[in-house]
């Protein structure tokens, strides 16, 4: 267990960005509490769930940021992006014009990560000295790395996994935007794909833990 490794545990934040309507607040949702809202509005509230997945033994759990709608103003801030080191790009199948816009999106972190090199790091948080109040430095992981203000192991120079994400796959008879085209952008932008459906839950599990073991692999 994590006790027996010394408390290792790691947390990893994630964004989902993308247009409005395209299913992301319904795809956090599905994953971190398996419950889909076919009215829902623009998020009110909550800023991000966290959903713990195991691997190699290991806790790890994922810091998912949702946007509270004001995508629809394209007025995302970098604060949303600060500290995140994965990021899921979704479009709506059944919509081009979302499809049309992912370029912007990936653009957009192309220059909040390029503004903020040196503070995108990756976090690793021990379990027991959390649970103590403590912030002391303990021999963890064998990596390079540094103690931030708030107590946690910062690592600057980790790349950022990246999966475009097309949504509402269930709606193949209105389809709008072909596999092949999901899949032709996402290699030549040299992004994970996959295509979701927050509704009957058609690979959301996956798409998230795809960026998450992707993270992990990058980190340890
Ligand atoms: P957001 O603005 O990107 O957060 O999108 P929402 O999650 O609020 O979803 C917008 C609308 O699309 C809502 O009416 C949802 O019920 C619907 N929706 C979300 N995901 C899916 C999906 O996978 N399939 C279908 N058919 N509708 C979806
Ligand atoms: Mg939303």
């Amino acid at each position: 267990s994590s006790d027996e490794e010394g408390g290792e545990e790691y947390l990893f934040k994630i964004v989902i960005i993308g247009d409005s309507a395209v299913g992301k607040s319904n795809l956090l949702t599905r994953y971190a509490r398996n419950e889909f809202n076919l009215h829902s509005k623009a998020t009110i509230g909550v800023e991000f769930q966290t959903q713990s997945m195991e691997i190699d033994g290991k806790e790890v759990k994922a810091q998912i940021w949702d946007t509270a709608g004001q995508e629809r103003f394209r007025a995302v801030t970098s604060a949303y992006y600060r500290g995140s080191v994965g990021a899921l790009i979704v479009y709506d199948i059944s919509r081009r014009t979302t499809f049309d816009s992912v370029g912007r999106w990936l653009d957009e972190l192309k220059k909040v990560y390029s503004s903020v090199k040196g503070l995108v790091f990756w976090l690793v948080v021990v379990r027991s000295e959390v649970a103590m109040g403590a912030c002391q430095p303990s021999p963890v992981v064998n990596l390079k790395r540094e103690l931030t203000m708030d107590g946690y192991f910062a690592h600057s120079d980790t790349t950022v996994a990246r999966m475009l994400v097309g949504n509402k796959c269930d709606l193949e008879n209105i389809r709008d935007v072909s596999v092949e085209e999901g899949k032709s952008l996402a290699e030549a932008e040299g992004l994970f794909f996959m295509e979701t459906s927050a509704l009957d839950s058609t690979n959301v599990k996956k798409a998230f833990e795809i960026v998450i073991r992707e993270i992990y692999n990058n980190v340890s």
